[in-house]
């Protein structure tokens, strides 16, 4: 037998290392950058052109390198970070395993110029599949000038593996969000096909997050900072108001490098407890500093994870910190009327509320109506109090129980419909023009049938109509559209905007109308027909946030995804009173569709109350 096993040529183990470091253009965005960082640069650029698929460069003005720095820098685990296993436990750079320039080597064609200042002249280098092509001496400025081309170009099914550009540029955009959030004090900026996206001059780190977040955060962070011998922790969280239905906004950073720490992640919500709504996500940007041996940040190598040498201690921390800069927000909430000025100014805020001035307003007709309007609500029911609808519902019911009908009980109902069988046939809703319909709470529509009444959940009934619909209207039938009355601007943030481009054409099969107005601004010239007039902007900048959120769910195609968050996002909600005609509307439309009895997530969209149950129920 003849021995089998061979050692892989060099460029090929590079590639297959490659894989490892470098999956995405953002990958190699991260690499790059923090190896500006490390090199002390003070202004590091961006550069990229078709989302970093055919261009992705980086300048920087830092220490640069020597000839044969420039040379050995795309070795596999040539690094200047750390030279034996103690360093390892001391890393304070943001690079260590010397393995990023050589998989970028590895995977696209890469050209460094690079100077250090002592030195006259600089170093250029061509490299292509790990191969170098040239090395010459030439002029250039101090520091680093690093350009990859055609990435994955020798490896084209990783390319093909590649989403779409507005896809991959979210991701670019994310990566250069973190790096740069963890490094105000240098200027950075980020041109995309052209055009730049991001101008960021040095500052602090809150003069950072409103740059790249948007000013409307200024009067929004609540400043956090504590400091013991173990760690510091600072950063700014956001006020509770702030918090948003996905998790945006979240940056934690160890020693400044970006983690994801579900456990420490828990930490700040918990200090949010009781001050947000349980599904809601506070904004925070968050820097926890420890010294480097208490941390592992070699778990991973995208080195997003990490370990700490004690757990527990940093998440009773970071809670504490932030239960602490909150509680410093929120004992003097009449501070927070700085937000506006003109209301400081009032008399009424400025003034103590005497004893004088408080009898006087008791007094006062308004007070009066006020206060008695409030009883009346309470006390006496009015002539359309509910209560008073309570009869008819049932009287509107024919009586004639059906015999060996199924006996149904709301539980059982609910069961079959979250399993998603079709009870279409059993509800026999027939649309009686004469029948009143009868809104509860705001929330339910009970409608009587031949045998009993319904009651319809208004939302999610609502969010199944639209849900057909919107699918029909993927599929190819058209969708009742409307001009806006004045088309509507939209300024996106970066990631946004790089969301809504990816989105656009499913958008418009459903009836959007919108245009691209420069840099990260869309004019929204028409919506659906459901959308009402002055909420076209309110409906896309939801549509983006549900999508965001949804976006976890991966077991939807994408168009899926949009077709729910436009049917949840649409569908009118518990609260809105409706008309007689628009619940007629509504369950009829409802029983038009091919599957009236269950919301596009499965919980049921309306409960069947036949007579016989409940006459049982009533012991008759
Ligand atoms: P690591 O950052 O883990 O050391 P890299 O492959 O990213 O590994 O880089 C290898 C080495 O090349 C670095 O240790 C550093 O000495 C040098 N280097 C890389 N990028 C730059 C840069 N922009 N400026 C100066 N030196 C650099
Ligand atoms: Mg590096």
């Amino acid at each position: 037998m003849t021995d089998i096993i061979q050692l892989l040529p060099d460029n090929l183990a590079n590639q297959i290392a490659a894989g490892e470091v470098i999956q995405r253009p953002a990958s190699a965005v991260k690499e790059l950058l923090e190896n500006a960082v490390d090199a002390e640069a003070t202004e590091i650029k961006l550069i990229v052109s078709d989302s970093g698929k055919s261009l992705l460069q980086v300048i920087d003005n830092g220490r640069g390198m020597s000839e044969t720095d420039a040379r050995m820098c795309f070795e596999r685990h040539a690094t200047s970070k750390i030279k034996n296993i103690e360093d390892l436990f001391h890393v304070r750079t943001m690079g260590f395993r010397g393995e990023a320039l050589a998989s970028i080597a590895a995977v696209a064609q890469v050209e460094i110029k690079t100077r250090r200042a002592e030195d006259e002249l600089g170093t250029c280098i061509e490299i292509e599949n790990s191969v170098v092509l040239k090395q010459e001496v030439c002029a250039c400025n101090v520091g680093t000038n690093i350009s990859m081309k055609n990435l994955f170009f020798s490896v084209p099914a990783r390319r093909n593996f590649l989403k779409s550009n507005a896809a991959e540029l979210r991701h670019i955009v994310e990566e250069f969000i973190r790096v740069s959030l963890a490094f105000p004090q240098i200027f950075f900026s980020f041109s995309s096909n052209g055009q730049e996206v991001f101008h960021l001059e040095a500052g602090n780190v809150k003069h950072r997050i409103i740059q790249i977040l948007g000013n409307q955060y200024t009067a929004k962070l609540v400043s956090v900072k504590e400091e013991t011998d173990y760690l510091n922790i600072y950063g700014f969280v956001g006020k509770p108001d702030t918090a948003r239905k996905t998790r945006g906004e979240q940056y934690l950073f160890v020693n400044n490098r970006f983690i994801k720490s579900a456990y420490l992640n828990h930490a700040v919500m918990a200090a949010f407890e009781s001050l947000i709504a349980k599904d809601s996500f506070p904004l925070y940007v968050l820097f926890i500093d420890l010294d480097p041996s208490q941390v592992d940040i070699n778990v991973h190598p995208t080195k997003q994870e990490i370990k700490f040498e004690d757990e527990k201690i940093v998440y009773a921390f970071v809670q504490a910190a932030i239960k602490h800069a909150l509680a410093q927000f929120s004992i003097s909430p009449s501070l927070d009327f700085t937000l506006n000025p003109e209301i400081q100014q009032l008399e009424a805020v400025n003034k103590p509320f005497t004893g004088e001035k408080k009898e006087a307003a008791t007094g006062s007709n308004l007070y009066k109506t006020f206060t008695q309007k409030h009883q009346a609500h309470f006390i006496e029911p009015d002539e359309k109090s509910e209560l008073k609808h309570w009869k008819e519902f049932f009287t509107g019911s024919s009586g004639q129980a059906e015999t060996g009908a199924e006996q149904l009980s709301v539980t059982s109902k609910q069961e079959e419909n979250t399993k998603g069988s079709t009870q279409l046939q059993t509800t026999n809703y027939k649309p009686q023009t004469d029948s009143t319909f009868f809104q509860l709470r705001n929330t339910y529509i009970v409608a009587t049938i031949e045998d009993g009444f319904l009651l319809i959940h208004q939302q999610l009934a609502h969010e199944r109509i639209l849900y057909e619909r919107y699918t029909a209207a993927a599929n190819g039938k058209q969708i009742p559209a409307q001009q806006s009355l004045f088309p509507v601007t939209l300024e996106l943030a970066v990631a946004d905007a790089a969301l809504l481009e990816d989105l656009l054409p499913d958008l418009q099969v459903l009836g959007y109308t919108i245009g691209h107005f420069g840099k990260d601004t869309y004019v929204i010239q028409g919506t659906p027909a459901d959308v009402l007039h002055g909420n076209e902007k309110h409906s896309v900048e939801l549509l983006l946030e549900q999508f965001k959120h949804f976006s976890s769910d991966m077991k939807f195609s994408k168009r899926e995804r949009l077709l729910r968050c436009m049917a949840r996002q649409q569908a009118i909600k518990p609260g809105q009173a409706l008309t007689q005609k628009e619940m007629q509307t509504l369950a009829e439309e409802l029983f038009q569709c091919n599957t009236p009895n269950a919301a596009p997530n499965g919980n049921p969209a309306y409960l069947e109350f036949k007579e016989d149950y409940l006459e049982r129920m009533f012991g008759k």
